[in-house]
């Protein structure tokens, strides 16, 4: 078999690559359906997404091509509520740093005098120097070090300072102070869009355009032979191609090549897992209009939770809940079972429900990579392979192919331009 465009997984990078290609590409996905980690489960009346996938669009051209094709009434624009879980009896506005405010006065000094009295640099030498370095001691321990270390599962020092780009809330003095008069979300997701079928409506737009049988499921690409310009199949399948585009993550691609050079660098790749709970009660929460919180206490399994009934003014509480693992930890069902356990108890214990609701369905969902950890030298060495990977046409696209932090919008973006730079050679 011989086709131009050999693209790896049908996650939304790939999808939205086929919809500009539209013609000679083949796509080859190992699962038995298309949408990657933008899939969505809905049953007993719940609708859950891999955790939260909600839409903050930054291009009118994306966010036109969905909502053309979504009637009205099946999307919800929100304007988000997001707290942190400070202590069982007090929420605070997220971004933490902004709403130090709302803290108890002495632990609100602590901040404040630390935030006066910081050593700021031009340069840091991690994302933990730089916490401490731009918010001072107080904002940094009682909330943004507990935070990150529970959700990225590493030491933070290990962390380049720009490792959440612009999905980090940066804030200066000016902003933090004037936020005490004037509330203002300096985050970059003010407001979100959600489908009332979840996450998965964008994907079947995507996938309506493309002819079914362009689309291998079930089968796993298993080599690259780089020169020849061939890859191998689960199934023994050879297929040429012309150029490839990969979506897999980089560190599971990278095995792919012959070529010890190649498996070294994965061996580089850092990140961390996340097990997903999404949880159906008989009844709704006394927390009716919070959209997720963040949980910084370490005493607490779970790093942030969501609130799906909230979003779509459901009548019975439907969560997602996340909790962050290192690359190294197997999640076994025993794991599994035991977090789902914790998980009960601690929402009790949060009064997020009481003894008198029942938990009617639910599901857990291990996604791993979830975050990749980008560290100074490997990204460095990473770009590089990039450059040479593209002399024999191989293209990584995705927040996984390409080994970054960025949202469903940013994989279609990459995906279009690839397919333009392609396509001026
Ligand atoms: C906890 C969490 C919450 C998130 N929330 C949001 C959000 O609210 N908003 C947002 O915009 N983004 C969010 N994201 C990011 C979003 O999930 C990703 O950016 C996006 O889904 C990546 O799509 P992709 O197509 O690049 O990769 P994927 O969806 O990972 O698709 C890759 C595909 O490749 C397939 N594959 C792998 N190996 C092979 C092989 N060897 N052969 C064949 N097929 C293979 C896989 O089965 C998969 O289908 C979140 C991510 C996480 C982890």
């Amino acid at each position: 078999m011989r086709v131009k465009y050999l693209l790896i997984g049908a996650g939304i990078s790939n999808l939205t690559f086929a919809n500009y290609a539209k013609e000679d590409y083949l796509i080859v996905e190992k699962d038995n359906k298309v949408g990657g980690y933008c899939r969505t489960t809905e049953r007993n009346g719940f609708v859950w997404d891999y955790a939260g996938h909600f839409f903050h669009f930054k291009t009118e051209e994306f966010k036109k091509k969905f909502l053309d094709k979504v009637p009205k009434d099946e999307i919800v624009t929100q304007d988000k509520c997001t707290k942190i879980l400070y202590d069982k009896n007090l929420l605070i506005d997220y971004p933490f740093q902004t709403n130090i405010h709302q803290l108890e006065k002495e632990e609100f000094i602590d901040c404040l005098y630390d935030l006066f009295n910081k050593e700021e640099k031009e340069k840091y030498d991690s994302f933990l120097e730089m916490l401490y370095g731009k918010f001072g001691k107080s904002i940094t321990e009682k909330f943004l070090k507990p935070y990150n270390e529970k959700l990225y599962a590493i030491d933070l020092r290990k962390l380049d300072e720009d490792a959440m780009g612009r999905f980090f809330p940066y804030a200066d003095k000016e902003q933090i102070i004037n936020n005490m008069r004037n509330s203002k979300d300096i985050s970059y997701n003010n407001s979100f869009l959600y489908p009332k079928h979840g996450a998965e409506t964008f994907i079947k737009i995507l996938h309506d355009n493309l002819d079914e049988k362009n689309i291998m499921l079930n089968t796993k690409i298993v080599s690259i032979d780089l020169k020849n310009k061939i890859a191998t199949t689960d199934k023994g399948d050879n297929i040429e191609y012309e150029y490839l585009v990969n979506s897999s993550p980089l560190n599971q691609f990278l095995e792919l090549f012959d070529n010890q050079e190649l498996h070294s660098l994965k061996d580089e790749l850092s990140y961390n897992q996340v097990l997903v709970f999404n949880l159906g009660f008989d009844k709704k929460s006394k927390l009716q209009k919070e959209h997720w919180m963040y949980i910084p206490s370490k005493e607490c399994n779970y790093y942030r939770i969501g609130f799906y009934d909230n979003i779509l003014s459901a009548d019975k509480l439907s969560m997602y809940i996340e909790i962050g693992y290192d690359k190294d930890t197997v999640i076994t069902e025993e794991e599994i079972e035991k977090q789902l356990k914790l998980t009960l108890e601690n929402l009790e214990k949060q009064e997020i429900i009481d003894k008198d609701m029942k938990l009617i369905d639910h599901e857990s969902i291990i996604m791993s990579p979830a975050y990749v950890h980008i560290e100074n030298n490997t990204d460095k060495k990473v770009r590089e392979t990039f450059e040479k990977l593209s002399e024999d046409n191989i293209y990584s696209i995705g927040r996984y192919g390409a080994w970054t932090y960025c949202s469903m919008e940013d994989c279609m973006l990459q995906a279009k331009e690839l397919f333009e730079k392609i396509s001026q050679k």
